[in-house]
């Protein structure tokens, strides 16, 4: 804590020094190994708490948790007693939200300043929006062709344990968007946020305490992936897994969870595309791409780093992003200037390194940035430059594999049919975005993308009432919206005959 502007804020009461146990069953407890593991701030480089390290034991213990829960008092919550307890959970999270800011920030990295203090909390509108799915889950009285007189009709139920892994990137959000449909559907949870950013979870489950959560309806467990994660996805009290994270991990936690026949949900990485035409109005899609790639440095699942820009625009969008790129503040987390904090984890940034040489190395033109800060106040810290490479090729690295850094990188092209199939031609499908003023032209191109989400004129716009998911490689399953209450819920028939 030794940096002049750590010395201007006040840290939260919840680093108090004391390391920070597993929420199992309504209890705060010590991983059963004993084992701890630390986190750091990743602007200065200094440890900030030491965490519960939990392993399968401590999985088990969660995971029954978890199951005792769903025949304890939660099995009599109403569903408009559910949707209190979310209303109730929104509000303590809109008292809290600069605590909570100020958590992801020191454990995170994520700007201090990009929320405002005393701002909206984004994710108690999240909170809200299922508070009010609570009361409206159904199921049908439908149609059958047995003679006689026989009556069917579907219910809705909840799928039962759920198991969340999360990642680092948005560490209030990851949480919440999880946490929402649990409680929304009446289903129990183990929450295991990633071990580079686990506090503001462990706030969450503090909060979640305050407003009279049966034990055991919400347990979170942290530590390795490995270890815990991995423990949990082959659990066989466990129903569903609700997972968002890397492709790679996704991939070994649907093998994983095969042999109990799991439900599962995945949200994985992406490389999506942003188009913009010459006709688009670059004042607005200058800093709109650019803030669509760099925000979050570029640790933004959807980020749109594939920047194809129509050829009789390219020098001039090339030169714009380039000082756009420039004039962004890369700083301190905590510094209210800072637009862009650092990389999570020293092994981000070595991985960030690596694509900044391996670029280069294929030809591209670095036109802003391209190096690690490794002088000055932001040494010991996770910062790269925000980064542009022009004259970017389909086939290169830096154009089909996932960064998870500021780095954008540009392709020219010349026609929209052109330009759909070099969009599409990537494992991934997560989202897409596109710039122009013609709106036949993004009507056009946005039934064409193979991508969950596609935004025209704007960028990595969300709201709880929109589903967001992915296609091909970015996964399947969806959050927010209607169809997210799917991936929580059983269909049950029953038939009476009344004869
Ligand atoms: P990651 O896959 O390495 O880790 C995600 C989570 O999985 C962490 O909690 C980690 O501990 C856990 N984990 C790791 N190995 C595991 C295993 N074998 N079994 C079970 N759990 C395991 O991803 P990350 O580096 O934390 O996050 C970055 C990735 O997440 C990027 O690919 C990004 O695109 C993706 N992401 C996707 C979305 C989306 O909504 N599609 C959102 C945010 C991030």
């Amino acid at each position: 804590m030794s940096t002049s502007t750590r010395a201007h804020t006040q840290l939260p009461a919840f680093l108090d020094g004391r390391a920070k146990r597993l929420l199992i069953g309504g209890r705060w407890e010590e991983a059963a190994a004993g084992q701890t593991f630390t986190s750091i701030d990743p602007s200065t480089g200094v440890v900030i708490a030491e965490l519960a390290a939990a392993d399968a034991a401590d999985a088990d213990r969660a995971v029954t948790a978890a199951r005792a829960a769903l025949s304890g008092p939660w099995r009599t919550f109403s569903p408009r007693d559910r949707q209190a307890l979310l209303w109730a959970f929104a509000e303590k999270v809109q008292e809290h939200f600069d605590e909570l800011r100020l958590l992801e920030a020191l454990d995170m990295g994520a700007p201090l300043g990009r929320r405002r203090p005393g701002s909206k909390a984004w994710e108690a509108e999240v909170l809200r929006y299922y508070a009010g799915w609570a009361t409206k889950i159904h199921g049908e009285t439908l149609p059958n062709s047995i003679p006689g007189s026989v009556f069917s009709y579907t219910v809705r139920e909840p799928v039962g344990v759920v198991a969340a892994i999360v990642p680092w990137n948005r560490p209030v959000a990851n949480a919440v968007w999880k946490i929402a449909p649990v409680l929304a559907t009446g289903c129990t949870l183990v929450l295991k946020p990633a071990e580079e950013a686990s506090l503001a979870a462990l706030r969450l489950g503090e909060l979640l305490g305050e407003i009279g959560i049966p034990d055991g309806v919400v347990n979170i467990v942290t530590g390795a992936g490995e270890s815990i994660g991995a423990a949990l996805t082959v659990h066989p009290e466990v129903d569903k897994i609700a997972f968002t994270g890397s492709t790679a991990v996704g991939r070994e936690i649907i093998r994983s969870s095969a042999d109990t026949l799991k439900r599962v949900s995945v949200e994985l990485g992406g490389k999506s595309p942003d188009v913009v035409f010459a006709d688009a109005d670059l004042s607005k899609a200058i800093p709109g791409a650019g803030m669509g790639v760099f925000s979050n440095s570029g640790q933004t699942c959807c980020a749109g780093t594939r920047i194809f820009v129509e050829r009789p625009v390219y020098d001039e969008f090339v030169d714009g992003l380039s000082d756009f790129a420039r004039s962004l503040a890369v700083g301190n987390s905590l510094d209210p200037k800072t637009k862009i904090g650092p990389l999570v984890s020293r092994r981000q940034l070595d991985r960030v390194c690596d694509y900044l040489a391996v670029g280069p190395a294929e030809g591209v033109r670095t036109t802003a940035g391209g190096s690690r800060i490794d002088s000055g106040e932001l040494a010991a810290g996770y910062f790269v430059e925000p980064t542009v490479f022009a004259d970017v090729s389909d086939q290169m690295r830096v154009a089909r594999e996932e960064i998870f850094g500021p780095v954008a990188c540009v392709l020219p092209f010349d026609t929209l049919d052109e330009v759909a199939l070099r969009a599409n031609d990537s494992e991934y499908g997560l989202a897409g975005g596109i710039w122009t003023r013609d709106i036949g032209t993004g009507h056009k191109l946005a039934g064409m993308l193979r991508t969950g989400t596609v935004w025209v004129n704007t960028m990595l716009l969300f709201d709880p009432a929109v589903p967001f998911g992915g296609y091909k490689m970015s996964g399947y399953g969806r959050e927010m919206g209607p169809h997210s209450l799917d991936e929580y819920l059983e269909v049950k028939s029953v038939w009476i005959n009344t004869d």
